[in-house]
């Protein structure tokens, strides 16, 4: 891991940090690329340190409109977790879980994963008939996911409160110790400095205007700096994917809605696992000690970075319910990310019926954890022209083909 000692951090400090090496280049772009990836999210980076890494695919550029990490993947409450519903899902996840634990020695970078266990709260006998059936899965693919009581929930959490008149009653939780968070900027600028140093160009600042085909196949990409051309054109674009994809001349089944998120000032240690009431509101402490908080997704698509007010009121009112200890806290500072949503909630990682385009989108709430089995699984599409089996049930067809894949365990849900 590249270093810094004390000394060239004072030296830094006391001469206006001029002396930094900077943790990428910041090239011209070319006029030719074998892979162009367009944004430079925790996905597009990751795509292309695995294309780099993995399958010596080195010709690749990657180019964002804005700046790296700075859509969703800078955006999120960093929760880490694999107990989704689907066998697909779940053994998806489960591979990211293992990557997560050994992101930092990889990238040698410290994304500052943490796993400190996440518990959901069960207040409806749906949600727990759900859980029972998601355990069987879980255990069989190896993911550790308890149903425990609520007496055993508080015994976890002090600072829930389970007394008194409440909406919903919690009538069990599930914990599932595995589960963490980690830093997310630190996982784009991780992989970004880990990419650059296998060759990958990082270009910033730059958009992509249209995709140009040429007889059904990607000739390249229009952009601000001009037309550049690529055999082979990814798209990790989150909201933006169906007016991206719309200039190749696809529909996608993308639907862009906003997602919320709260931070609270800095608090003592009282919090030390991932709580999740679903639908409603979840929330962990940060190693500052502000409260990461976030809900479910606002109900009308927009591309706005700000949420609506019945939203607000919704996860606000749930965290004061749960937690009246909290009735008092003072948040700081709110926004939202435009996220992308596929009706079956479940993300593509596609071909696509234009040659040499793929997709890496639609993941909605969930797909920060998705990061490096995402861009692992997205970088074996690119460079073999198949889906990795971890991906497969993620294609662009299945809408045409009738074979959604239903979760139930993202915040986007609405269950
Ligand atoms: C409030 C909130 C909370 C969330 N919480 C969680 C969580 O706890 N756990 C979890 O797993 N996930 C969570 N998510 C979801 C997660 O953040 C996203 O799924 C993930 O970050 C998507 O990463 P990405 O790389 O695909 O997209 P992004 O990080 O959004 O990157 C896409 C990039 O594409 C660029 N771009 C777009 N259009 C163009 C163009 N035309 N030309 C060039 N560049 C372009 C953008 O500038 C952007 O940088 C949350 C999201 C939000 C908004």
């Amino acid at each position: 891991m590249r270093g810094y000692s004390i000394w060239a951090l004072a030296r830094n400090a006391l001469s206006g940090h001029s002396g930094w090496p900077r943790a990428w280049r910041s090239p011209a772009p070319r006029s030719s690329y074998d892979v162009v990836i367009v944004g430079a999210g925790g996905h597009g980076l990751a795509t292309a340190y695995y294309l780099a890494r993995r399958h010596g695919i080195r010709d690749v550029l990657v180019l964002d409109k804005g700046w790296v990490g700075g859509g969703n993947t800078g955006r999120n409450t960093v929760t880490i977790r694999a107990n989704y519903l689907r066998e697909e899902s779940i053994r998806f996840h489960a591979e990211g879980l293992r990557m997560w634990r050994e992101m930092s020695g990889e990238l040698g970078f410290n994304v500052m994963f943490s796993e400190r266990g996440q518990l959901d709260l069960i207040q409806t006998w749906a949600k727990l008939r759900d859980v029972k059936r998601r355990q069987v899965l879980l255990r069989l693919a190896g993911v550790p996911f308890d149903i425990v009581s609520p007496a055993a929930a508080k015994a976890l959490v002090p600072i829930l409160d389970l007394e008194g008149p409440k909406r919903l009653p919690v009538l069990a939780a599930t914990w599932h110790p595995t589960a963490g968070v980690a830093r997310h900027d630190a996982v784009a600028w991780g992989y970004a400095r880990a990419a650059d140093a296998l060759g990958v160009d990082i270009v910033q600042g730059c958009e992509v205007l249209s995709i140009r085909r040429d007889r059904g196949q990607v000739a390249g990409v229009e952009t601000a700096r001009g037309f550049i051309a690529a055999r082979k054109v990814a798209l990790a674009v989150s909201a933006h994917a169906g007016d991206l994809a719309r200039t190749a001349g696809l529909r996608l089944p993308v639907e862009t809605v906003p997602l919320q998120a709260f931070v609270s000032e800095p608090l003592k240690p009282m919090l030390d696992c991932v709580v999740n009431c679903p639908g409603q509101v979840y929330l962990s402490q940060s190693d500052k000690g502000e409260l990461v908080i976030g809900g479910g997704a606002d109900g009308v698509p927009s591309y706005v970075q700000r949420g609506d007010f019945a939203t607000v009121e919704r996860v606000v009112s749930s965290l004061v319910e749960l937690f009246p200890v909290l009735g008092r806290v003072r948040m700081l500072r709110q926004w939202a990310g435009a996220i992308d949503l596929c009706h079956d909630t479940s993300p593509i990682v596609s071909k696509t019926p234009v040659d040499g385009l793929y997709l890496d989108v639609g993941w909605g709430s969930g797909g920060f954890k998705a990061i490096p089995a995402g861009g692992a699984a997205f970088a074996d599409l690119i460079a073999n022209d198949m889906p990795a089996a971890a991906v497969a049930a993620f294609s662009l067809d299945r809408f045409a083909t009738g074979r959604p894949l239903y979760e139930t365990a993202g915040a986007s849900n609405r269950d």
